[in-house]
């Protein structure tokens, strides 16, 4: 089909409105502000708030928004430094506790060890902090436009020009419907991909240029639930993180439960990406854990509210792509700023953002927007908190490959030699090369109790999932055949453990096997596109609009 499209043009353009694109967008409308308002005594050309353009595939600011979340402030007060006025903070952290489940009991360990200290932290809805975030960037004058996804990038130079955005309107044929709309091409001078982790952009970008690290990145899954619990059950401010009981010793995993305020709860559990067992199920797994005696006692008697699951880059330091190339920059998650020891991105990906404005204000000025005028981002990532932080926990996750106890080990040695420990680097293989092939029969699914535990399906509903359903399916399996041959004998279709959503569904029919793709039910956490054992699977942005509808979380 060959597609007229309507041309714009911006000075800067940001694909995502997580913490990352929005502090950036800010920053960089306060920074002409201040610019125009000295007549430009800076000198270069005038420039408008106007001109920057900000894309977010949600139906909302904040809709795919899913976190803990315990924020770190410093970022924020940087960006906004009157925040404590204005931002809905919920409640600041009163509690940390470091607990050890086995089967029927919990441990609390006597001192909280360092990484799990949060006084003077927040807990907070990323949701509601975003929207909020994007209410400020809009007052500046800034183009913000949601139900829009950056669907291909516009290549020029030795990097980007801008983004197509998907086409509206379209059956799951590919034929135009009555409301067909064509995608606009948004053509700028600085391109910044701040879609959070495995960004479909990000991913085609990184590939093409090579902009790989000495370590691929790697990932790790969050599968949470937002509850309303009885009163007096947690207090606002409490946290604790979890580990042991259900994971498994030769993996990397761990729980998290945070009081908010209103007796609500956000609870949930992070699974490393590089397990073995190709029918390891995270979102099981989540369930399971919530039946211990410890949580089971706060949850009884409460309702569930919301539901989401999405990933987290963990490869650190060593996984940082190169973030700069002619026309554009990789912020926030994308380009791997967060503290995986921590489970701390989000005053990263606003620091970012903000040193991300300020090259991008400088080269809107000098009116060069090269590779080699934006690798001014890069250093001043380097001299700032940023690879400060990093730096300490740049061997951490990779540290787990060998299970938990070696990986206490040695993250006990990076503690003490300010991240070194026995081998620096450490080196990994991508999650989805830790597979044990053969022998993998299917297995039961989990079903749920109703009231505790739930099945996929039951908490695909509490996420406010939505996507129309006539379109395109953006989970691209390159070879179906691979899935009911290979994939079936070497590894019993992981995809259908995986998933948090109960999207991929093996059926068998008169004619054999066939994987179904139940792309309505796509939380947009990519798991598929990073756990795949074959690497066939390509998650790209649906119409704009769909996915989830993350109120609260
Ligand atoms: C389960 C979990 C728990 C976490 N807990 C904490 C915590 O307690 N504390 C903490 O500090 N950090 C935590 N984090 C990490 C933190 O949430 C992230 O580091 C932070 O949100 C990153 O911000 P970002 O803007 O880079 O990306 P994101 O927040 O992911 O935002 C990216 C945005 O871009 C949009 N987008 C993506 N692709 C496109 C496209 N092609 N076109 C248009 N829009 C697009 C998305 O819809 C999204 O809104 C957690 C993360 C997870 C998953």
């Amino acid at each position: 089909m060959t597609v007229q499209r309507e041309t714009l043009e911006a000075d800067v353009l940001i694909v995502g409105a997580g913490p990352a694109g929005l502090a950036c967008a800010l920053h960089l409308a306060n920074l002409i502000k201040k610019h125009d308002e000295s007549a430009g005594a800076s000198g270069g050309p005038a420039l408008s708030a106007e001109n920057i353009y900000v894309l977010e595939k949600g139906r909302e600011v904040g809709a795919h928004q899913l976190s803990g979340a315990i924020m770190n402030p410093k970022g924020l007060a940087e960006l906004v430094p009157d925040f404590e006025k204005s931002a809905p903070l919920d409640t600041p952290v009163t509690d940390d506790a470091a607990l050890f489940f086995t089967k029927g009991s919990s441990f609390r360990f006597p001192i909280t060890p360092p990484p799990f200290k949060n006084k003077g932290n927040y807990v907070v809805s990323l949701n509601r902090l975003t929207k909020w975030l994007g209410g400020l960037v809009e007052k500046t004058g800034v183009n913000l436009f949601t139900q829009f996804g950056g669907a291909q990038l516009i290549y020029d130079r030795d990097g980007i020009a801008g983004v197509i955005t998907e086409d509206k309107g379209v059956d799951k044929n590919g034929k135009p419907k009555d409301n067909f709309t064509p995608g606009y091409e948004l053509r700028a001078k600085v391109t910044v991909l701040a879609e959070g982790p495995r960004g479909s952009l990000t991913k085609q970008l990184v590939q093409k240029k090579k902009l790989d690290n000495i370590n691929p990145q790697i990932y790790s899954i969050g599968v949470k639930e937002l509850w309303d619990v009885q009163p007096g059950r947690i207090q606002p401010g409490y946290v604790a993180h979890t580990l042991g009981w259900p994971v498994p010793t030769d993996m990397y995993g761990g729980g998290w439960i945070y009081g908010l305020a209103n007796n609500r709860l956000s609870i949930g559990l992070v699974i490393g990406l590089e397990y073995s067992d190709p029918q390891f199920d995270p979102h099981e797994t989540f369930q399971i854990w919530k039946t211990h005696p410890f949580l089971r006692k706060i949850l009884e008697g409460g309702k569930l509210v919301r539901y989401g699951a999405k990933t987290i880059p963990a490869g650190g330091w060593y996984s940082m792509p190169r973030p700069y190339v002619d026309g554009g920059l990789i912020i926030g998650d994308s380009a791997s700023f967060l503290d995986s020891q921590r489970l701390k991105g989000i005053h990263m990906a606003m620091k970012s953002g903000m040193l991300a404005a300020e090259t991008i204000f400088e080269a809107l000025k000098a009116g060069d927007t090269s590779a080699a005028k934006l690798s001014a981002f890069q250093k001043k990532v380097e001299d700032s908190y940023i690879k400060k932080e990093l730096r300490l926990v740049r061997n951490f996750h990779q540290s787990f490959q060998y299970g938990l106890l070696g990986g206490l080990f040695h993250a006990g040695l990076q503690f003490v030699t300010g991240g070194r420990g026995l081998v620096d680097p450490m080196r990994v293989r991508p999650g989805h090369e830790h597979y044990h092939k053969n022998g993998h029969p299917p297995r039961p699914r989990f079903k749920g109790d109703g009231r505790l535990t739930f099945d996929r399906l039951t908490d695909v509903y509490h996420s406010g999932t939505r996507h129309e359903e006539d379109q395109p399916c953006h989970l691209i399996v390159h070879d179906l055949n691979v899935c009911a041959t290979r994939c079936t004998v070497e590894y019993g279709n992981p995809c259908q453990y995986f998933c948090p959503a109960a999207v991929y569904e093996p059926v068998q029919e008169k004619d054999g096997f066939k994987l179904k793709i139940n792309a309505a039910n796509c939380v947009h956490c990519k798991t598929c596109d990073i756990a795949d054992p074959y690497q066939i699977i390509d998650w790209v942005v649906p119409e704009g609009g769909g996915g989830p509808n993350y109120e609260g979380m």
